[in-house]
């Protein structure tokens, strides 16, 4: 296992879409061990393969304490396609590939999402609330959609400024 560099915006790789997954093979596992091992030393609540620089559609989410749907630590959905989706929520964000910001963003309530296991057989779960909002999170890094993207355009050019700034500081 390693950790892998998460790249970080405003990598035009973040803006690229994902391609379906349809071998099921010993590179796939272990990208997604990677993943999840990158994901859980960050520490984040998900990942998506792109974030790494692998333009795949899998995404690893971190289980909590109890939860029937994870029997690991880790959750690997491959392929998810959200089928269903209802309510709103507003929810604090933040990625682990967009350095230093937090914002609200308004996301469906409750989803259900069709995906693929590491085996390559189809599963469906259903989520709400916190799991709800990273899982629509994550399945947006597969379409080159950033959370900021959900923000207001003010925020978001405030934002890109203070990384400018940032950035020349580091320089
Ligand atoms: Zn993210």
């Amino acid at each position: 296992m390693a950790i892998l560099p998460i790249l970080k915006y405003p990598d035009p790789r973040l803006r690229e879409k994902s391609l379906v997954v349809t071998s099921f093979d010993h590179d796939l596992q272990a990208l997604a061990l990677n993943l999840a091992h990158t994901m859980l030393a960050a520490p984040g609540a998900g990942l998506a393969a792109p974030q790494v620089g692998h333009l795949l559609q899998m995404i690893v989410i971190a289980g909590v304490e109890n939860d029937e749907d994870f029997d690991d630590q880790v959750l690997t959905l491959i392929n998810p396609r959200i089928s269903c989706a209802e309510g709103e929520l507003s929810w604090e964000e933040g990625c682990l590939s967009v350095t230093d910001l937090n914002e609200n963003v308004i996301r469906a309530k409750t989803i259900q999402v069709n995906y693929k296991g590491l085996d390559g057989q189809s599963r469906q779960m259903e989520a709400w609330g916190r799991r709800a909002v990273i899982l629509q999170h994550e399945i947006d890094h597969l379409n080159g959609i950033l959370f900021i993207d959900h923000i207001s355009r003010l925020k978001r050019d405030i934002y890109r400024r203070r990384l400018k700034k940032l950035q020349k500081e580091e320089a």
